[in-house]
């Protein structure tokens, strides 16, 4: 699967900050006559939004997912057919749409089955609601991006008393990892890709989108299952990589200028 969802615009994704920063410091060093170095505030990028995956992000991961891409596909041939097509996992709905409209439509009636089981379930992701104020505190646009259905989302907005906007599901399309729906919240906020950073639980879907986008990318891996930050391929390796939404806190303020001066009085107006 990562190749194909390699190919793009990955190229035109803005080089990870660790590699600029080093940049900066051996430009800095090599000017040895050069008076006093700037405040290390005026090396950090700005930063004016942050968008979130929903799904294993914002909320707690309920969803048995092998259980539902065994139902949907037919058993387990052919779930082990489609992880061995896809290089290992499986993107269910683009598996599902090129089927015949009947059997597209019980496809769909089992995912749904499925994601709404997840919904009686749902629970909000430690250190969510507590993120989404300091975020309001800086006056950063915060957005969501799933490929879960509208009621889904509208769901977790009633339930949890936090709203993100734009707030797309899988009704926009095309949907993660294409980057079509970060480009445009980017675009409804008026802000530039690379002053937003996407942050998700999927190297395939949340790290490709933001990559593909021009965004900085952060993936949240609670049970690193994705091993270390140096290990991810160059080509999806995401700026940011953290174990919990508490440490998004400390990667904002230590690597982002969370104040920036042109956020003006009517944009600061429509924020949600
Ligand atoms: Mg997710």
């Amino acid at each position: 699967m990562l190749p194909r969802l390699l190919q793009g615009p990955l190229a035109a994704a803005p080089l990870p900050l660790p590699c600029r920063l080093a940049v900066a410091r051996g430009i800095r060093a090599m000017s040895s006559a050069a008076p006093a170095p700037e405040p290390a505030q005026r090396s950090r990028r700005p930063l004016r939004g942050v968008v979130f995956d929903m799904d294993g992000t914002l909320t707690v991961p309920v969803i048995d997912f092998q259980a539902m891409y065994r139902e949907v596909l037919g058993g387990d041939a052919a779930y082990a057919a489609a992880r061995a097509a896809g290089g290992g996992s499986v993107d269910i709905l683009h598996c599902i749409e090129g089927w015949a409209p009947d059997k597209q439509r019980h496809a769909y009636e089992v995912i749904a089955r499925f994601e709404k089981e997840g919904l009686d379930r749902l629970q909000i992701m430690p250190g969510a609601s507590e993120l989404c104020g300091f975020l309001d505190s800086k006056r950063i646009r915060r957005g969501l991006i799933t490929r879960n259905v509208k009621d889904a989302v509208d769901l977790f907005h009633q339930r949890f008393g936090m709203m993100f906007a734009p707030a797309l599901s899988r009704e926009f399309r095309p949907y993660k990892p294409d980057p079509a729906p970060l480009l445009h919240i980017c675009s409804t906020w008026n802000i530039p890709p690379h002053e937003v950073i996407m942050v998700g639980d999927s190297l395939k879907d949340d790290v490709v989108c933001g990559k593909r986008a021009g965004a900085f990318t952060c993936l949240l891996d609670e049970t690193g299952r994705y091993g270390p930050h140096d290990s991810l391929p160059e080509e999806v390796k995401p700026d940011f990589k953290v174990s919990s939404l508490t440490e998004v806190f400390t990667m904002l303020e230590e690597n982002f200028d969370l104040a920036p001066a042109n956020l003006t009085p009517a944009s600061a107006e429509s924020r949600i």
